[in-house]
């Protein structure tokens, strides 16, 4: 069953319906596909219910959300990997005849497409133009189906290339003699001013990340967040879903950060339950479990707002585990409490240009830099790192770690059906 579930990474709206659809006609007494809403450029917003529904769907429940930012196309896989392992592990009177698996491994469809079909950078989506002068908007430019970065050559540009590595580029210190570089990603300028033109410039269209979307925690300081609680029509869908199944315990949302495994800010009773939750996602999946909110060692002290998991913990009164399920960098053996103090965002990613180098037979995740005719700054060069396909592991790492979230789920799910776990989770 979906036999080729691992082969790539860019699955469109339209395969992802395909595999979710045979997943289901492949199981019908176990699995079931529904359309709970539409995105805003219709596309179903599809949900996979697992359980043994010949003993009935009035269980307690846990839920899964997976690529709800657009370019983390890894979450789509390893929920389907999880909803696929449910189905082909169940024996009657197993945890499929206790439990319910909502599995949502898609909740933006439209964003995942965008990123499926031309592999860029994107958070979750866009609002209005601005009228910033300079807005970037991403495309791709050369024809080659991804978009990268983008180099300007400018005598004051604050990066040049490494001496260590091609496709490196670093910060110029005094010694160095240049070409300097100002770098964006590759795409057009919108209100184009050549003469202000910065390093990385803000973007075109208002930035909206739907995981900063939710009520509880919401705040309209936070980057992203939208105009309101909830302003995203598919926030609202996902919301009202939740709300409408008061049997769900527990929930698990799958992301491509750095591979950890985070827990929310609790209260001093769910501590130590949260401890446990975290050393045991530890040793199944591989990955260090942070907790509380974490932050690059860059930012300033202050906590992301509007997280579905704090979401989850504060408004529904059950835990949400947020699993990242890794970068390219993982799966070039860098550490992942290492990459999260790494001070420089402009940290050259070393262990995958190195691996890349040593391993011509992998797929890339970023390129040579080559010239390019920009129509709108002149000579420019385009290459460096496309950031779908770094934000993701290889795949066959990625395999491993979806093998050990479905264990983990295996676990949080026996978990409240044994009374355990946080608020809702123990009313059984
Ligand atoms: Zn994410």
């Amino acid at each position: 069953m979906l036999d080729h579930l691992f082969d790539t990474l860019l699955i469109s709206d339209e395969e992802f319906g395909a595999m979710a659809a045979e997943l289901a006609g492949a199981y019908p007494g176990l699995v079931r596909l529904e359309e709970i809403g539409k995105s805003q450029e219709g596309r179903p917003i599809r949900l996979l219910t697992v359980t043994e529904f010949s003993s009935g769907e009035e269980k307690p429940a846990l839920f899964i959300q997976g690529t709800i930012h657009s370019k983390e196309l890894s979450g789509t896989l390893a929920a389907l990997d999880v909803a696929r392992r449910l189905a082909a592990d169940h024996i009657p009177g197993g945890i499929l005849s206790r439990a319910v698996f909502y599995i949502m491994p898609r909740c933006n469809p439209d964003g995942a497409h965008r990123m499926a079909t031309c592999p860029g950078d994107e958070r979750s989506s866009w609002g209005d133009y601005t009228d910033t002068p300079n807005g970037i908007e991403r495309c791709d430019l050369d024809g080659d189906g991804l978009s990268k970065m983008m180099l300007v050559e400018d005598p004051d540009g604050e990066l040049c290339f490494s001496p260590k590595h091609r496709l490196c580029l670093v910060h110029r210190t005094e010694n160095d003699k240049g070409p300097f570089y100002k770098q964006m990603p590759e795409g057009i300028l919108h209100n184009f001013d050549r003469a202000t033109l910065s390093n990385w410039p803000p973007f075109a269209r208002e930035y909206l990340d739907w995981n900063r979307n939710w009520p509880g925690r919401w705040g309209k300081e936070q980057f992203g967040c939208g105009s309101a609680p909830l302003s995203v029509p598919e926030v609202r869908i996902q919301h009202d879903w939740i709300t409408a199944h008061p049997n769900i315990k527990a929930a698990i949302a799958l992301h491509n950060g750095y591979g950890s495994f985070m827990l929310p800010s609790v209260r001093q009773e769910d501590e130590e339950y949260v401890k446990s939750i975290g050393s045991r996602g530890e040793t199944l999946i591989g990955y260090p479990a942070l907790y509380g909110d974490i932050m690059f060692a860059s930012d300033a002290q202050k906590p992301s707002l509007g997280k579905f998991d704090d979401y989850c913990y504060s408004e529904q009164n059950m835990l949400c585990v947020t699993i990242e399920l890794g970068t390219r960098e993982n799966s070039a053996g860098a550490d992942t409490r290492e990459l999260f103090h790494r001070q420089d965002a402009y940290s050259a990613p070393w262990e995958v240009v190195e691996q890349q180098d040593a391993h011509p037979e992998l797929p890339r995740c970023i390129f040579e830099w080559k010239e390019f005719e920009h129509p709108q700054l002149g000579k420019v060069l385009l290459g460096g790192s496309c950031p779908t396909l770094f934000a993701s592991p290889l795949l066959d790492h990625l395999e491993k770690v979806s093998a050990g979230v479905y264990q983990f789920t295996l676990g949080f799910a026996i978990d409240f059906l044994n009374g355990r776990g946080v608020g809702r989770a123990k009313e059984i």
